[in-house]
């Protein structure tokens, strides 16, 4: 079997095209406005600030403007609740990004949600949760948001397919598995405490892994034809599923690199253009 690729620099490529338009058009309108993306980064995680770094980089691909807030690693939660409620009054931005994690001090959870629905560009709160969960309007987590966007591109059918999602954190998991049931999978989420993981991969129609966990979810899990979705990327390229061992057994996957990742940074533009469409 020839697997598909779900290619996610192409399509970030496309959209990415779309919205340097969208973006001059927002700057036509305004008299030359751009829309703003802030991202807070706390702390001195060399990871975060690649990622940071990155959104950014984005940002000027796309014609739009970001602002870095970088905070000390001792920050407290005060400290960054203050530093949100500034960024949320402030007209000129549009997103705000927390850049996730933060240091052990800080209430993350507390820190997400005060950040205003309107801005809430990385689908983080827990409002912007319950409602994208409702069917009702709300940015999506940007990594679930842009796994669906890859799937509907490559019209990978969802609808009555048994999706298996291993993991639920709060950013991947839980909304990947809300957005797979809204559009009528019927799903399995799976977490360290889930027994026969094994077996109920291997029912799977699609898998999704994000797990965290380098080649976690072995290929012989997965059944001859099933969609395999890696969100997961550890050094070496290599994700949270064995991919090797079942590329040419699956009939779609997401490659690592160039799969989930380019596909969440776009998601994350595409949001904030469209936050910034509705307050100009
Ligand atoms: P996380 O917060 O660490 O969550 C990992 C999940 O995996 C948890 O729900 C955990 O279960 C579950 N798990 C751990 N061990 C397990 C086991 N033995 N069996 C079954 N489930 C197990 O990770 P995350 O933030 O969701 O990220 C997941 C992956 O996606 C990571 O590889 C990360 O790098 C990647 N990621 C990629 C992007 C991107 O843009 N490409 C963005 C975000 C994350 P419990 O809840 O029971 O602990």
């Amino acid at each position: 079997m020839t697997a598909r690729v779900l290619d996610g620099k192409a399509l970030s490529r496309k959209m990415e095209a779309e919205l340097s338009a969208r973006v001059a058009e927002i700057k036509s309108r305004t008299g030359g406005c751009s829309p703003i993306l802030a991202t807070i980064l706390v702390g001195d995680d060399p990871s975060s600030a690649t990622y940071v770094k990155m959104k950014g980089n984005a940002c000027r691909r796309i014609g739009m403007e970001s602002l870095t807030v970088e905070l000390a690693q001792t920050t407290s939660t005060e400290e960054l609740l203050a530093q949100i409620d500034s960024l949320n009054a402030d007209p000129l931005v549009q997103g705000i990004l927390l850049q996730h994690p933060v240091p052990a001090q800080i209430d993350e959870r507390q820190c997400f949600d005060r950040i205003a629905l309107a801005k809430d560009v990385d689908g983080v709160t827990v409002l912007g949760f319950g409602a994208m969960a409702m069917g009702l309007p709300a940015f999506g987590s940007a990594t679930p948001a842009g796994i669906m966007r890859l799937l509907q591109h490559h019209g990978v059918g969802i609808e009555g397919r048994h999706a298996v999602v291993v993991g639920r954190s709060p950013i991947l998991g839980k909304p990947i598995a809300m957005m797979l049931l809204n559009a009528n999978a019927t799903v399995t989420i799976c977490h360290s405490k889930t027994e026969g993981l094994a077996d109920l991969i291997g029912q799977a129609d699609i898998v999704i892994g994000a797990v965290g966990k380098p080649e976690f979810i072995k290929g012989c899990w997965i059944k001859e034809g099933a969609v395999v979705v890696d969100a997961g990327y550890h050094p070496g390229g290599i994700g949270d599923i064995e991919l090797p061992a079942v590329i040419d057994r699956c009939s779609a996957y997401t490659p690592v690199p160039g799969g989930v990742g380019p596909m969440t940074i776009a998601t994350l533009m595409e949001q904030t253009v469209c936050a910034a469409e509705k307050h100009f």
